[in-house]
């Protein structure tokens, strides 16, 4: 089957062709200001970039033009729109308790709904699914969200400790994100390893801009770091992560900030940049830690320890552990970051190979050493990949 994913975003939107039996990407494109001047499609093919510059003053000319560069005679991917089987859409925040599934009208309501905690990527989104239905009707629509892969999360991981109805009246509850990363790489563990991912335990750790670890027992999600905003848990490149709730409200009384600029510097002047000083690209500050920067190391210093704070928890919650994968341009690319974030834990039969982990880069990869008990991976995600899975593995349903 062949499943076009679109990941829509406000001013722009991202597209691959996959063919879902042999895993292999067609072709990709990108289009960007949507609704602005200077409006175009970069639509690529075997590594070859065919540019279109037209105008696009909404989403549905976008989703008009990636059709068309789709069955272009020179540098199409498909002779007809029919060979196209289905679209997959990321959709951000699939609200509580929501497997991924087919778009139709009531669903639409349920994705507006859930803006409230997603406000920048839901409509969005939307626009995406709107155009799709409008240029290509009848085509099946599939959403799959961002939280589903938290769904299984247990009450006691999901619940905040605050008065009940805020949880009942408004939703405040733990929501998780970067699921389809954490699917995808939890899943390709259990394919590296030969073993059905019902019979493993595995923590995922997802290194990027944005950053979260994951706990799957049986196959099943338990526990993630990022709550009811991709605010919570790691410190990341530019957000707080974890901080005492009290510091908010100190920071609004005493320096009059308002909600807005409040939301500002948790999530985009903090985490490490907010310490360093410097920058939230972690080569920077590893150049910077490396040259005596002591913000630069402090910051690192920093990341490191909360990501062990919450591999520790999950290696308590789940008893055992059969894998830990990293992914993301952090986990994927950083050699020192991932022995540094599983340093010294021979005892608890968790052992990286230097010679395995150093110099690693963007691939899938086994870096423990052959005695530990608990394998380490490197897995470089493919979300898009997972779309496409996914929205096969719904269709089938
Ligand atoms: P992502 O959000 O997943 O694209 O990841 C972006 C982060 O990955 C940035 O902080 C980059 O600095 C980091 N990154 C990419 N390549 C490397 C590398 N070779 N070493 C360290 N960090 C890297």
């Amino acid at each position: 089957m062949k499943v076009l994913v679109i990941n829509s975003g406000s001013s722009s939107l991202k597209y691959q062709l996959l063919d879902v039996d042999t895993r292999v990407l067609i072709g990709k494109g990108l289009v960007e200001r949507i609704g602005l001047e200077g409006s175009k499609l970069t639509h690529t093919k075997d590594g070859e970039k065919t540019i279109i510059e037209k105008p696009m003053p909404s989403h549905i000319e976008a989703v008009e033009y990636v059709f068309d560069a789709l069955t272009d005679e020179n540098h199409g991917l498909v002779k007809s729109i029919d060979e196209v089987d289905a679209i997959g859409h990321r959709i951000v925040h699939g609200g509580e308790n929501k497997e991924s599934q087919v778009i139709d009208n009531e669903l639409k309501e349920d994705i507006k709904k859930w803006t409230k905690f997603a406000p920048l990527h839901n409509p969005a989104g939307l626009l995406g699914v709107e155009a799709c239905e409008k240029i290509v009707p009848g085509k099946p629509n599939v959403a799959v969200f961002d939280t589903a892969f938290f769904s299984s999360m247990p009450a006691k991981n999901y619940m905040y400790a605050l008065p009940y109805e805020y949880y009942q009246e408004d939703g405040i509850r733990r929501y998780g994100f970067h699921g389809t990363s954490h699917n995808y790489v939890t899943r390709h563990t259990a394919e590296l390893m030969g073993v059905d991912q019902k019979d493993l335990n595995i923590i995922t750790i997802h290194l990027g801009n944005g950053s979260s670890i994951a706990a799957t027992e049986n196959g099943v999600c338990i526990n993630t770091t990022l709550g009811l905003t991709p605010l919570e848990g790691l410190v990341m490149g530019t957000r707080s992560g974890d901080i005492d709730p009290a510091i908010v409200t100190f920071l609004m009384d005493n320096k009059g900030y308002t909600t807005s600029q409040m939301d500002d510097i948790l999530n985009k002047k903090s985490g490490v940049l907010g310490i360093s000083g410097l920058s939230s690209d972690f080569r920077d500050l590893e150049d910077a830690a490396d040259e005596g920067n002591e913000r630069a190391k402090l910051a690192l210093d920093m990341f490191v320890q909360r990501a062990r704070k919450y591999v520790g928890a999950y290696m308590i919650e789940l008893g055992r552990v059969d894998a830990i994968s990293f992914a993301g341009g952090i986990g994927e690319n950083s050699d020192i970051m991932r022995q540094r974030i599983l340093d010294n834990l021979e005892g608890f039969g968790i052992e990286i190979d230097d010679s395995k982990n150093n110099g690693l880069r963007g691939k899938d990869a086994l870096i423990s050493t052959e005695g530990s008990k608990t394998k380490v991976y490197v897995v470089p995600t493919n979300e898009e990949l997972m779309i496409a899975l996914e929205t096969v593995e719904v269709l089938q349903k």
